[in-house]
């Protein structure tokens, strides 16, 4: 089950690729750092700030190195809003 997960300031959904593949209408899964493709049980993290889908493993890196920016706010706002349905969350 997809589901909202806290680091930081950041609007984050943790999903398998499965669930994203739904959300997204696509076919394959592929981490948007590492550029490796996961089965649909895999799970990994959507991040409204980059709009990416990261395996963890790339996730938690590149939360060591994120820094959030209050100007990038609304589009990260906006396409939080736009997925979290898609993957039935509910927005806050
Ligand atoms: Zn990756």
């Amino acid at each position: 089950m997809a589901k909202q997960i806290s680091y930081g300031k950041f609007l984050l959904i943790e999903c398998t690729a499965g669930e994203l593949m739904n959300a997204v209408g696509s076919d394959i899964c592929i981490c948007d750092w590492c550029g490796k493709p996961f089965l649909p049980s895999d799970k990994g993290v959507y991040i409204a700030f980059l709009n990416h889908w990261y395996c963890w493993n790339c996730f938690l890196d590149w939360y060591a190195r994120a820094k959030w920016y209050p100007e990038d706010e609304d589009y990260e706002r906006s396409n939080f809003e736009f997925y979290a349905p898609r993957f039935g969350i509910k927005c806050q």
